[in-house]
């Protein structure tokens, strides 16, 4: 059976032989964590970054965890309920439409230009996403390349046929059906292309993420709380497979301990390096 998305809470156990015991590798300062980083592209034959909502917050998209993130604001609507209510259906697309403004003005910051800089000097195969913003793709990196694990919010589709809609035509028919949740022609719902809580994670994507997670030397985990799995696996599968872990996250994470340098810095500062090589 496919495997759902799941918070923290439900986390599976840590596989043998990675422990969360050890000593952080926190870099002192900020020129420290630019001329590690430095050091370590130099060093690596395979980089995979890995990304998660804090590199787009400098591109106007909240993240969920951060102290007045969207969590913070309101719970989450999984699956289950999407399918259950047509309330839920409602009100889901009311959140979508609520943030808009936000996805369309977004462009790729720093930290998104800085991967597509690696990527285009052949040190990073790619990049392996949580987001759902589409920024890596706006930022060059061509879309084959990037993996997305929780899918795409600025299309649709149908949850039956596969049928893509886009936001402005959904958003339309949202008005002109007096807010009722759009259906598609096969009568199936329709839903932002996104994977929700409780929602099977599609597996081609997982896949290949898993791929490239063991065949990396060198994996960057960047503005990720580390909470969502199975997605959370991927830099502990990383370093299991003797690959070097970096963490970039302003706040402390729960593997801080087994990486082999966390960097606790703004993302875009400390990529703007290397955002133009
Ligand atoms: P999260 O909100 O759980 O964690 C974001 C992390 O980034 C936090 O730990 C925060 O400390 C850090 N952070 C934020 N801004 C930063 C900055 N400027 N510099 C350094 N660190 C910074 O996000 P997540 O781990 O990606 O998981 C949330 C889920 O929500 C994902 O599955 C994703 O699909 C979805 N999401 C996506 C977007 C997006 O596409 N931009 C936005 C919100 C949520
Ligand atoms: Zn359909």
């Amino acid at each position: 059976m496919a495997c759902a998305i799941v918070a923290a809470s439900s986390r599976p156990a840590l596989s043998p032989g990675v422990s969360l015991a050890g000593q952080d590798m926190i870099a002192p300062d900020l020129e420290t964590a630019i001329e590690s980083l430095r050091r370590m592209f130099d060093e690596a034959a395979m980089i995979v970054p890995f990304t998660g909502a804090g590199i787009s917050t400098e591109c106007g998209i909240p993240d969920f965890r951060s102290p007045g993130g969207i969590w913070t604001k309101m719970a989450p609507i999984s699956f289950d309920a999407f399918l259950a209510s047509e309330e839920m259906r409602i009100e889901s697309w009311r959140r979508r439409f609520a943030m808009e403004e936000h996805f369309r003005k977004a462009r790729p910051g720093r930290g998104h230009r800085a991967l597509a800089a690696l990527h285009r000097a052949g040190k990073a195969r790619g990049v392996i996403t949580q987001n759902i913003d589409n920024l890596h793709q706006a930022s060059g990196i061509p879309p084959e390349d990037v993996i997305e694990l929780h899918g795409n919010t600025t299309y649709a589709t149908c949850l039956d046929c596969g049928q893509r809609y886009e936001i402005d035509w959904v958003r339309e028919r949202f008005a002109a059906e007096n807010a009722r949740a759009p259906t598609c022609a096969c009568g199936g719902f329709i839903k932002t292309a996104t994977v929700s809580f409780g929602q099977a994670m599609p597996e081609i994507a997982m896949r290949r993420a898993e791929e490239w997670t063991r065949a990396c030397d060198l994996f960057l985990a960047i503005g990720s709380s580390l909470v969502v799995w199975p997605a959370a696996g991927l830099p502990l599968l990383a370093k299991q497979n003797g690959a070097r872990l970096v963490i970039i996250n302003r706040e402390p994470t729960e593997f801080d301990a087994v990486a082999d340098l966390v960097v606790r810095q703004d993302i875009g500062t400390v990529l703007a390096p290397f955002a133009e090589r």
